[in-house]
């Protein structure tokens, strides 16, 4: 692949770079915050690779239960809006959920939609089975998350009309009246910020925002929170009528917590403005600077990142089970294991497989993700096991 932004990787994969995006939103700015070239490398195209946009996700358990509750309460919320209700005591709100099937219901269509995308998904596919299994176990506790976060919705004005949430088209220009509305996004066209909101509820003289979230409490939700109030400020086509901003709720599966207001708007618009403005600029970089720390065991493209690979990131703590390795293949030692070495003093491995099928290429180096660890009592030998989890990419030029 060539062109001033296209780039080859050492394990052979090729791209094309991102351009910055036409609106920013809070998730994309933080992560460029943390490491631009992890957001280049996630949202770069790789046409010969997949049709999908950005590299293909790797998406691990707890991150995909807490996307399946997210999905089932806007589902809920939607259909309550939909019908008018402004309480979750009136008899129509149980209605509702007797028409969606009940919680048990919802938990499990909000699974098989997400299964069904992540089968388009070629980094996935293997695990597919095992993760369907996995998460049919966890159904019970998705459902009480669910039922947890839809108790939260605070009563507010019945709609006069269904729900009018706005895609992320910005030539869009729906006013948000009286009523509650859910999953709606904001823009503001000025400052380049998009936000999806869970659950606004405008009242003639203002607006509350609530977002629900199903991990635990952290600074980065409040200050989304506040940027979500920011947004609907800024947005004249959605809030016509300039009305503020009364309060920010953050619900939990333990309750809802208030947020304190900005003490000044205008200085959160101007350091919005200033973040934007420096991730722009990292991202029109050739290549977006790498900023390397123990957070990159979370990066879902660390395979194609030279420099995580070159630091001591690489190596976990002694008492990890999980690790990467480049390993460079020596020979092969049985039908499911092969003797490599890692590291610049080329540290003996034994490298073992679930599989006999599996090939590695004699002389050179693979770079492998999720790796358990341990110790040969026969030898001295680092023993390194690929699981279900692993993967394999390679053979690593550089
Ligand atoms: S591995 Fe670390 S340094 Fe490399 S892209 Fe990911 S987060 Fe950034």
């Amino acid at each position: 692949m060539t062109g001033v932004d296209s780039f080859t990787t050492a394990v052979g994969v090729s791209g094309i770079w991102p351009a910055p995006p036409q609106f920013w939103s809070f998730s994309a700015l933080e992560e460029v915050g943390t490491c631009p070239r992890r957001y280049a490398l996630k949202r770069a195209s790789y046409p010969e690779l997949w049709d999908g946009q950005g590299y293909p996700e790797r998406i691990n358990e707890s991150v995909l239960v807490g996307n399946i509750v997210h999905e089932a309460v806007e589902t809920v919320l939607r259909e309550f809006n939909r019908a008018g209700c402004s309480s979750l005591s009136e008899e129509r709100a149980v209605d509702v959920l007797r028409c969606l099937g009940g919680y048990s219901k919802i938990a499990t269509s909000a699974l098989n939609k997400h299964l069904e995308k992540l089968s388009q998904n070629p980094r996935m596919l293997p695990q597919l089975d095992r993760l369907r299994q996995r998460l049919d176990r966890r159904l019970a506790e998705m459902r009480q998350s669910i039922k947890a976060l839809v108790s939260q919705r605070p009563a507010v004005p019945q709609s006069p009309s269904t729900d009018t949430a706005r895609t992320a088209d910005p030539s869009g220009s729906a006013r948000f009246g009286v009523g509650a509305h859910t999953e709606v996004t904001l823009i503001a066209k000025e400052a380049r910020f998009i936000g999806r909101i869970d659950l606004l509820a405008v009242y003639p003289d203002y607006a509350a925002i609530v977002d629900f979230k199903t991990g635990a409490r952290t600074d980065r939700h409040t200050r989304q929170l506040q940027l979500y109030g920011l947004l609907w400020l800024l947005d004249e086509a959605a809030n016509p009528d300039h009305l503020p901003v009364a309060s920010l709720a953050l619900g939990y599966l333990n309750g809802s917590v208030a947020v304190e207001l900005p003490d000044n708007w205008d200085v959160l618009q101007r350091e919005l403005l200033e973040e934007i403005s420096i991730a722009d600029r990292l991202l029109r970089e050739r290549h977006p600077p790498a900023v390397p720390t123990a957070e990159c065991w979370h990066c879902p493209v660390r395979h194609l990142c030279d420099e995580y690979w070159q630091s001591a990131f690489v190596r976990r703590e002694a008492q990890a089970i999980f690790t990467d390795a480049e390993v460079k293949v020596v020979k092969r030692n049985g039908p499911t294991s092969w003797v490599g070495t890692v590291g610049a003093d080329n540290t003996e491995v034994l490298l073992r497989t679930t599989a006999d099928d599996m090939v590695f290429p004699l002389g050179k180096s693979v770079r492998i993700l999720d790796l358990v660890t341990g110790e040969s009592e026969e030898s001295d030998f680092l023993i390194l096991t690929l699981t279900r989890s692993s993967e394999v990419f390679g053979p690593v030029r550089l």
